[in-house]
């Protein structure tokens, strides 16, 4: 994965800025295990004249932690876990919510706030209620009507550019995002909040998941409301807190047969090592604060592992981290952080096995296909050209509006010569990160070049349908 360092300034909602995903190619847009997508800065009027910006993380292995702890909830919710997208907030805010339909944000601050997985089950829960019961987010009684509109377009713009997973789609956005729900400015009613711990804790219930977690998530947030407003929970103005809430989980708990139903020590070590990841990428020096050398747990080492090579000390970070490769020689994650970290200090070449590894590993992620890809272009080896198309053709599949993808793609096929697939590619780019000048062009350019009836030559046709109908 990557990391994007454009800020794009963008000026109305929905139009692209800038130009996020066709600067250089140098290092500096080479893969992280942790995507970071800053966003638009802008004007931020709304929040408090600051200039706010909004970065989502992409990480396959924390991906694949969530979703599996939500797996139950959407189902016992009757929700299709396809059509949930859960957007990963990357700042040290306690917050989460759902806005523009079934998309659910969650900071990285709520995370690491969070004492176990059955805390965040709790809250995605929660949030499932609000999504189940078609809540929309709203502007405080205090806002005129025509600002939280506009907040509510510019939290659903956000939404829909990232609802298909997609790096470019920094580039949509849009002002403040951040700041609205940190700053009071939009929050469920609190008919709606009743009404979303109610459809949770049944959700829990069905599952057979105790909401003990959720009671002492909110317990612990209650203690934090006599703070000062600045320093107050992000979380408890998105979704007012009340007594009444926290004694409506606690009686509910009593009489739930689930009462004592934890996850699991398995998902709690999972859970801790979500945790250490993001510290250690985020906050490396805290991070080797945190976890004594002398830890012998993988948390701890991970953590450390993470944070050595995030302050470029390689010497010890890869020992460590062939350590733990061979303490769980079937972690598909461990093998995509040492290609990380090989690829990201111009060692490409060496990268290959342990990104090869991972796809092994777990071959249903197209982050992890589109990191290898990634390191197979960069590699400059025209033998491997090919292996990395194959690999893009799945990751675009499931990752199909992420331009970063699509614009590997076009690198690949440039390398091949072929013009008309490197239009087409462009193409697909500027559909994901919705340039429809680009998008007319570049399918144009792909028709006219592709042979009549192949693929890549019919998709081109769709696109430019597609953009025709706009
Ligand atoms: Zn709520």
């Amino acid at each position: 994965m990557l990391k994007r360092k454009d800020v794009v300034k963008a000026d109305s909602l929905f139009r692209i800025g800038g130009n996020a995903a066709t600067g250089p190619w140098g290092p500096a847009l080479l893969a992280l295990a942790l995507l970071l997508i800053p966003m638009a800065a802008a004007t931020a009027q709304e929040s408090g004249g600051r200039g706010q910006q909004m970065e989502f993380i992409r990480d396959a292995e924390i991906e694949h932690i969530i979703r599996g702890y939500a797996q139950p909830i959407f189902h016992a919710a009757g929700v299709d876990p396809d059509a949930v997208d859960i957007i990963l907030v990357q700042e040290d805010v306690i917050n989460a919510f759902v806005a523009g339909g079934q998309n659910m944000f969650i900071y990285t601050g709520l995370l690491q706030e969070c004492d176990n997985p059955e805390q965040l089950v709790g809250v995605m829960a929660h949030e499932t209620g609000h999504i189940a019961g078609g809540h929309l987010i709203r502007g405080r009684d205090a806002m005129d009507n025509a600002s939280a509109e506009a907040l509510l377009a510019t939290l659903l713009g956000v939404g829909a550019a990232i609802a298909s997973h997609q790096p470019g789609a920094a580039a949509t956005v849009i002002t403040g995002g951040t700041g609205m729900a940190e700053n009071n400015l939009l929050a469920f009613s609190r008919t709606q909040e009743g009404s979303a711990d109610a459809a949770g804790m049944r959700f829990l219930d069905s599952a057979h998941i105790t909401a003990q977690g959720f009671h002492d998530f909110l317990q612990k947030l209650a203690g934090q409301e006599l703070l000062p407003a600045n320093r107050q929970v992000a979380y408890t103005r998105t979704h007012p807190l009340t007594q009444d809430r926290i004694d409506a989980v606690a009686d509910h708990l009593q009489a739930s047969p689930w009462k004592t139903a934890m996850l699991g020590p398995a998902a709690n070590e999972q859970f801790q090592r979500l945790k250490a990841k993001l510290i250690g990428f985020i906050h490396p020096a805290l991070a080797l604060r945190r976890y004594a050398p002398g830890d012998p747990s993988i948390i701890a080492r991970y953590a450390r592992a993470i944070a050595l090579y995030r302050q470029g000390n390689l010497t010890e970070a890869l020992p460590q981290l062939d350590a733990l490769i061979a303490q769980e020689p079937k972690n598909p994650f461990f093998y995509e952080l040492k290609g990380q970290v090989l690829m990201e200090n111009q060692r490409v070449a060496e990268s290959l096995a342990p990104y090869r590894r991972s796809v092994e590993l777990l071959p249903d992620s197209g982050l992890l296909r589109g990191a290898l890809a990634q390191a197979l272009l960069e590699a400059g080896d025209p033998r491997l050209i090919d292996e990395a198309l194959r690999q893009l053709q799945f990751a675009t599949r499931q990752e199909r509006n992420s331009p970063f993808l699509w614009r590997l793609v076009a690198t690949g096929w440039g390398r091949k010569s072929n013009d008309g697939m490197v239009a087409y590619a462009l193409a697909e780019e500027a559909v994901a990160k919705g340039d429809r000048a680009m998008a007319r062009s570049e399918s144009e350019r792909a028709e006219r070049m592709l042979p009549a009836g192949s693929p890549g030559w019919l998709r081109a046709q769709d696109i430019r349908a597609i953009v025709d109908a706009h």
